[in-house]
């Protein structure tokens, strides 16, 4: 995960982890070549959807926490390292614990030959049409680089194992309490860019790029087999103990708004929305072909983004069942109002 608004155009020939390109700043390119209509804009605080809490059960912040903690403890977790294949055994042990069918989705990357996996269970509701809750497994390669500064032990306690860790307390927690959309819960490898700066365009966000041609492919080929996905909440740098959860301002704008109520349904406004700021991330591949997405992430500001301090120490539990709280308060807002109501708006229409 990288800076947004915040980085200036930075053009340097850079070797990375596994190569040298050129680096550019997240925010300067508009997705998929497409011309962004208009700056994005906060959305009112005053509009406030009442919901009603849905609060994570006891101790749900403290398993999530435990969870990051052995995460952190296999070390670094991009692929090749022994750590990712320690987690993807990790997360398929502890799903499949939960009763719950793990979908493994590996392939090598033919430019970069380089192999990702993508994992995913499914809890079925009533209705077919999905909802994804995601986040990523892969934590930023930190070693290799030219400059100095770039190396160091990074585990990514917030980035990469706090996302991880609310997704299997989510999965447990929709096994007890079965949602009415169906919902999909995906842990996406492959996030962070090769490079160090951001390069979205070329090295970075490879296991959403898949996952969303995946869908786009099966749709073609089949559509009534394919159940649309109605929107994505993607978690990403969710349990800094000084949680703040920014507006993030490339997601869908209905999604911020739903997003900000729960915050408010829960008492926890101060944790939500004091700044707003892009950040590129994985939901920007399903925004591109239209589907609704907001990114919970909590990047301008945090002092400990890709530095040796991202460690489970800078943790809470109580931020970890918070980020929880507010996913499982916002999804049947979402489902009420992306799944159910089937939304015709040209915002929400798939392209
Ligand atoms: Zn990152």
């Amino acid at each position: 995960m990288t800076r947004g608004a915040a980085l200036a155009l930075a053009l340097a020939v850079t070797a990375a982890c596994f190569g040298a390109a050129l680096q550019q700043s997240r925010t300067t390119a508009p997705a998929g070549g497409r011309q962004e209509s208009a700056e994005p804009v906060p959305i009112d605080p005053r509009e406030v959807v009442p919901l009603a809490p849905v609060r994570p059960a006891k101790d749900a912040g403290e398993r999530a926490l435990a969870h990051a903690r052995v995460l952190c403890e296999l070390g670094p977790r991009h692929t090749g390292q022994p750590g990712w294949h320690a987690q993807l055994e990790y997360l398929e042990r502890h799903l499949r614990g939960l009763g719950l069918a793990v979908a493994r989705d590996t392939w090598t990357d033919r430019k970069e030959l380089l192999t990702f996996t993508n994992l995913s269970v499914t809890i079925p509701g009533r209705v077919p049409e999905r909802i994804v809750v995601a986040a990523h497994h892969d934590t930023k390669c930190t070693s290799g680089h030219p400059d100095a500064e770039h190396n160091f032990r990074f585990v990514g306690a917030n980035d990469g194992a706090s996302g991880v860790a609310v997704l299997l307390e989510l999965a447990a927690h929709l096994q007890r309490h079965p949602p009415t959309a169906t919902v999909q819960i995906v842990f996406f490898d492959g996030e962070e860019s090769l490079d160090w700066a951001w390069n979205e365009a070329a090295r970075a966000l490879f296991g959403s790029k898949r996952f969303v041609k995946q869908h786009r492919d099966r749709l073609l080929l089949d559509p009534a087999a394919e159940p649309r996905i109605a929107a994505l909440v993607l978690l990403d740098m969710v349990g800094r103990t000084d949680l703040h959860i920014q507006e993030e301002l490339f997601s869908t704008p209905r999604l911020r708004t739903l997003l900000w109520s729960a915050a408010v349904a829960l008492g926890v406004q101060d944790r939500v929305f004091r700044r707003a700021e892009t950040a590129s991330d994985d939901h920007r591949p399903f925004l591109d072909v239209g589907i609704p997405a907001v990114d919970l992430i909590d990047l301008a500001g945090n002092p400990h983004w890709h530095k040796p301090t991202d460690t489970i120490e800078n943790l809470s539990a109580a931020s970890l069942e918070t980020s929880l709280a507010l996913v499982l308060t916002l999804l049947p807002a979402v489902e009420r109002e992306f799944v159910l109501a089937k939304p015709t708006d040209a915002e929400t229409r798939p392209r």
